[in-house]
Order: C-alpha cells, then sequence, then structure tokens
C-alpha cells in the first residue's frame, strides 16, 4: 500500500543558457513525487514545468499534487495503476504535467515492486536502442545558424533540427546555407512552432524541399487543424503535428482532418506514460506513425520517454535530450548512458535509475 508521497520541486541549473526567440532560460524547474509504499519500494516520476506547452506553473503543480491528488492515492495499491489514474483525473483539468508525475512514478514502483522494466509492463520492448545524433540550432542570425550546424556536423552530429517559424524567407536561406555549408550527409529537419501562416508554410515547404530537408514540424498554428491539412496537401515533406498534438481527441482530429504525417507525443503534453502510448496506438489505427519528443530533463523523465518509446509499436522516432549534457547536475544515482550516438533502454526494475536528492 501507498504509505508515503513526496512532492519535491527542484530547480536545476544548466550548463549553458538555452536561447530560442521567445525565452532564454538558465535553469529547468522540474517537479518530482517520490511514492514510497508499506514495504519500502519507492518510484520516482518526473515533470518539465514547461507554461508555454502545458500552461502549468510550478506552483500550480505543486499545489494540485499535495492537496488534490495525495489524498486520493494514500493507503491504495500502486499496481492499481490505472484506476489510481481514473481517480486522480477527477480531480485534475487540465494538468498535463501534473498528471505526468504521478503517472510515471506509480510506474516506476509498479516496476520496482515486480521486479521488471516499466518496458514489460508496456506489453514488451519493440526497440531497445534510440540514436542520438540529432542536435537542435535556435534561430539566431543566418551566419550564427550556419556556424552552429558545422560545429555540431564536425563534433558527429548527423541530424540537425532548425528552429524556424518567425519570417519565411530568412528560415529558407537559413536552410539553403546550412545545407550548402554542411553537405548533402546531413539530415535537416525543421520546426516552426507554429509561427508560419499558412501562405508563408507553402512558400517554405516548396522551397526547403530543394534542401532535402526530412521533416517540416508544427507550420502553423497548433490550433488551426484545416491549414495544417493545407500544408500537408501541397508538401513532398512531412509535416509534424507538435503543438496541435496534446490529447487523444487532438489525435483523432488531426488523423480525421489528414493535418500531419507524422505525430510528435510528449509525455508532459499526453499526461503520463500510458496517455502516451494510448495516443501512438490512436494514431496507428490511421497507419501515422509517431514520435516520442523531449523537453530538458533529467535521468528520470528522459528514462520515462525511452521506456515508451521501447513499448510502443509505431513510435518510430525518438528525440530525447542526454540529461548529462545540459544539466549541471542529475538528481539519480547513475544517470542514463549514452554510448556512440546511442541511447538504450534502461534493464533495471521500473525505470531502472534511483532518484537522488540533491540535500542528501
Ligand atoms: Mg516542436
Amino acid at each position: 500500500m501507498i504509505s508515503v508521497v513526496e512532492v519535491i520541486p527542484l530547480t536545476i541549473p544548466l550548463r549553458r543558457v538555452y536561447k530560442t526567440s521567445r525565452v532564454e532560460q538558465k535553469f529547468l524547474q522540474q517537479v518530482f513525487v517520490k511514492i514510497t509504499d508499506s514495504s519500502g519500494k519507492v518510484g520516482v516520476g518526473e515533470g518539465a514545468i514547461r507554461e508555454d506547452i502545458t500552461g502549468e506553473t510550478l506552483n500550480g503543480v505543486v499545489d494540485i499534487i499535495q492537496n488534490r491528488v495525495v489524498p486520493l492515492i494514500q493507503d491504495c495499491d500502486p499496481l492499481d495503476r490505472e484506476v489510481l489514474m481514473s481517480l486522480v483525473d477527477n480531480v485534475l483539468e487540465k494538468n498535463s504535467t501534473a498528471r505526468c508525475v504521478i503517472d510515471i512514478a506509480l510506474h516506476d514502483i509498479a516496476g520496482k515492486i515486480l521486479g521488471i522494466p516499466v518496458y514489460k509492463l508496456l506489453g514488451g520492448a519493440y526497440r531497445k536502442t534510440f540514436s542520438f545524433s540529432k542536435a537542435v540550432i535556435l534561430g539566431d542570425s543566418v551566419e550564427n545558424t550556419v556556424k552552429e550546424a558545422k560545429r555540431l556536423t564536425n563534433a558527429g552530429y548527423g541530424i540537425l533540427k532548425i528552429k524556424a517559424g518567425k519570417d519565411c524567407d530568412t528560415d529558407i536561406l537559413r536552410v539553403k546555407k546550412i545545407r550548402e555549408a554542411c553537405g548533402s550527409q546531413i539530415e535537416i529537419r525543421v520546426d516552426a512552432n507554429g509561427g508560419w501562416p499558412v501562405e508563408e508554410a507553402i512558400k517554405a515547404v516548396k522551397a526547403m524541399s530543394k534542401y532535402n530537408v526530412a521533416i517540416i514540424e508544427q507550420p502553423v498554428h497548433a490550433d488551426f487543424l484545416d491549414g495544417m491539412a493545407e500544408v500537408v496537401k501541397r508538401s513532398n515533406i512531412p509535416i509534424m503535428a507538435d503543438e496541435s498534438a496534446h490529447t487523444l481527441e487532438d489525435v483523432m482530429m488531426i488523423a480525421e482532418k489528414k493535418a500531419a504525417d507524422v505525430i510528435n507525443i510528449k509525455l508532459i503534453k499526453a499526461g503520463g506514460i500510458i496517455k502516451a502510448k494510448q495516443m501512438a496506438e490512436l494514431a496507428d489505427v490511421y497507419g501515422i506513425p509517431c514520435q516520442i519528443g523531449g523537453v530538458m530533463y533529467s535521468s528520470i523523465l528522459a528514462s520515462a520517454a525511452r521506456h515508451v518509446a521501447a513499448g510502443t509499436r509505431n513510435i518510430v522516432f525518438y528525440e530525447g535530450g542526454k540529461p548529462a549534457e545540459f544539466l549541471g547536475y542529475d538528481p539519480v544515482d547513475v544517470p542514463l548512458k549514452t554510448e556512440r550516438g546511442k541511447g538504450v533502454v534502461s534493464e533495471g526494475h521500473g525505470l531502472g535509475v534511483t532518484f537522488k536528492s540533491p540535500k542528501s
């Protein structure tokens, strides 16, 4: 039975300032939940606070878990995780990050009680390794992004994702220059974060197909699915939905309107492991492949993302951070490993990592 639930907010410094056209981030704000059962087994979940993605704040997530969720799950059997999550859903509204933290903690403790990795709870691993040769280039000046692209390809990255969506002509120029500077072997993806009007998006996909762009993410605004569908129709490049896809209903609408060729699922958007898997399975009904997307996170949330990607048939793209590369510290005993550009799903019990508070 669940005997103790601790809610632990942590501020984790970043090694490098993360700068986009919209935000400048020097640290991460994460929320961890540690569930201990009466036999002493411990499960931990993590959520990244990204108000720009889910609309939740640190205080809001801590408050709702502490005051609404903890009393519901206290003294319950942690193996009843889907039943518990349905109780939790009664008190949560649009709190996908809060939901994500609890769902992950329940999966971790279940795996630790049963002595199996989380992917086994999901039905087994379709794949166990994930390529990490991708790097993100933020929307700086054309000159700086080309410089950064060359630095990354020289460092061995084979896939570059270029942030775009501010000005279509500059975005096209940036892609052209990066292609010229880095050669034909590099895979280039573009993420417009919903920033282009439909006409600009169509212009961009046409121009960028000359530079062999592999995928364009969220060309137009999240809510404008008809616009997304228009771009899909006119594009030779596969279009990925990210900001448009938070819920099962979103996946259904995207599929029905043919508003994307690929769907990007993130655990904090979906509300945890089971919802993420359900979203991918629903997309699978329509023949749409999915990506598990990353946010900046520690090894706890990163491990959960790898387990979902391992245990879901049609999650064929993996986009995850390497916590050790950008975190000032990683609050686990043994950080997730990345070897030769590959990340591996953890074989330990539960998530295969153990939370370690920086104060202990
Ligand atoms: Mg995106």
